[in-house]
């Protein structure tokens, strides 16, 4: 028996999928365009889009259909329709899909509806919408968008609260990059600057990956190789993302860079002489502004030494990301982290010993043999160290990682309360630690729907990370598998730099110039 979903009348058969694909195993996507779902009964649902009462509305319906006892004719069982702009169809057919499914099978994802990477960005929308022309009564805009996100969107009070609190932070922090600082901004009378989007100028941020680590975590699905085997390697890499940001930022590049974040995979995995090569022969080249962010994910604890750090810190790094995941030794050897706990606190107090004042620290909630218990004791043992920032992950169950092969019961995608509620006490206890939420993103098949979020203390929050997800800021990407996003109005566009090495090695000169292509059509 099968339940079936079809898109009546427009072409939305994939973003249907998209949204079953929450509730079931991989629905299976006909040439006909109708998704099929083995199911208890046979039961069908309707995706409509037909014209409203004037031409920029529509009609969005969905109906939810049973068999009737006779065998003859569809009966209807549940329903919704929305007139709503034209041109939110898509995702109004999308969350009454949610809405639908969610009633059937009883099943409420944390996020509700919303599947993007960014809810932020829905979030900010949101908040536009309801103090439009409204400037003078902010007292009342916050209980309209709680609204909107716990009636509309179904996400769960706690979500909401994170995401408005989130996404007021984001927008200070753009805010803040913006030029000239706050053009195009608009105060909306309770200290929160929020960007209209268009009018402001941004200047740029660059990452630089460097796709090698000392060994492969059990949840990695990245194109990461190990370090020592691939040593040969090495050098080449650094040369070709020397070269490829030399001719980047020469010929005219116009433009400043406001924030460089060197992440990978684990760039502290190079030698010392060639690491220092590394970050020489691409810094030189970046027109960074004075007060520029310089990040450095110095990711495994056991790349960490004396050396690797005065090289860091001989460079100006501000920032520097020590990853933990855990506290627990039992589990690292699980995950394949080839570092103790003891290497962290190591790691953690040399980089303080000689001066870092602005560390980061990873967590992942939801790691194999983990409950609340033990994420909590993680983050208590890394709150009570004090980085400057620590950003809690949860651990997304990827195929292509070693932990995860075939058959991934889909059912470990489904809400589990006990890790609901230990992400919540992490949160709860980051705040009373003096720790605020300042980023989030969401990747797919993070376990139970959750996301990742960044907690800063004050003035240390990442303007990269903030940069890097908001679809405002245009982003350089170096090395392999590295995306670069150029911002025209409010659509990004993008280039991505292959993931195969040897192919990367090889082809700088045309990433280059498709980099070049990207970004004249913008600037
Ligand atoms: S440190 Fe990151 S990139 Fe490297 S193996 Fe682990 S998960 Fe993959």
């Amino acid at each position: 028996m099968t339940l079936t979903i079809e898109a009546i009348g427009y072409d939305g058969a994939t973003a249907l999928a998209e949204m079953a694909s929450l509730f079931f195993d991989r629905p299976r996507q006909r040439t006909d365009g109708r998704i099929q779902i083995p199911y208890g009964e046979n039961v069908r649902i309707e995706s409509l889009i037909s014209d409203g009462a004037s031409s920029d509305l529509v009609v969005a319906t969905t109906k939810f259909k049973e068999d009737a006892h006779d065998k003859t004719r569809w009966v209807a069982r549940d329903s919704i329709a929305l007139d709503i702009p034209r041109d939110e169809w898509r995702r109004e057919a999308k969350r009454q899909l949610y809405v639908i499914l969610s009633r059937e099978t009883g099943i409420s994802f944390p996020w509700g509806a919303l599947t993007g990477v960014r809810p932020t960005q829905i979030a900010c929308q949101e908040i536009e919408r309801a103090t439009w022309n409204n400037q003078g009564l902010q007292s009342e805009w916050y209980g309209k968008v709680f609204d909107r996100m716990t009636h509309y969107w179904k996400l769960s009070e706690q979500k909401t609260k994170l995401v408005i609190e989130t996404a007021l932070a984001e927008q200070r922090i753009l805010a803040s990059l913006a030029y000239p600082k706050t053009n195009g901004a608009v105060d909306d009378g309770c200290d929160n600057l929020i960007i209209q989007g268009t009018g402001v100028v941004y200047p740029y941020v660059v990452y630089v990956g460097l796709p090698f680590c000392p060994s492969r975590c059990a949840y990695c699905s990245f194109i990461a190789r190990d370090a020592g085997r691939y040593a040969e390697l090495l050098e080449p890499y650094v040369d070709a993302v020397i070269r490829e940001a030399r001719m980047t930022f020469s010929r005219g590049f116009k433009g400043e860079v406001a924030a460089v974040y060197f992440g990978g995979g684990t760039p502290t995995s190079l030698p010392a002489p060639l690491f220092e090569r590394y970050l020489s022969g691409v810094l030189k080249s970046i027109p960074l502004m004075s007060d520029a962010e310089l990040t450095m994910e110095a990711g495994r604890p056991d790349t960490i030494d004396e050396e690797k750090l005065s090289i860091i810190r001989d460079k100006k790094f501000d920032r520097l990301c020590i990853n933990p995941q855990t506290m627990r030794d039992e589990t690292l050897r699980m995950i394949g982290r080839a570092h103790t706990v003891e290497e962290t606190l190591r790691a953690f107090e040399l980089a303080r010993a000689m001066g870092f004042r602005d560390i980061n620290m990873d967590l992942i909630a939801g790691l194999p043999g983990e409950g609340a218990t033990e994420l909590l004791e993680s983050i208590v043992r890394i709150a009570k160290l004090a980085p400057e920032s620590i950003t809690l992950h949860t651990l997304a169950v990827k195929r292509g990682s070693a932990l995860i092969e075939d058959g991934v019961p889909h059912v470990l995608f489904y809400p589990d309360e006990a890790l609901i509620d230990a992400v919540e006490q992490s949160h709860d206890c980051l705040r009373t630690h003096g720790y605020a939420p300042y980023y989030l993103y969401r990747q797919r098949n993070c376990r139970s729907g959750l996301e990742n979020t960044g907690f800063a203390r004050e003035g240390h929050a990442s303007i990269y990370n903030v940069a890097m997800m908001s679809d405002a800021v245009p982003v350089i990407g170096f090395g392999s598998g590295s995306t670069s996003k150029a911002i025209r109005g409010r659509q990004a566009s993008r280039v991505h730099n292959p993931k195969d090495l040897s192919v990367y090695i090889s082809c700088v000169e045309e990433q280059v110039e498709k980099k070049r292509a990207l970004f004249s059509t913008v600037k």
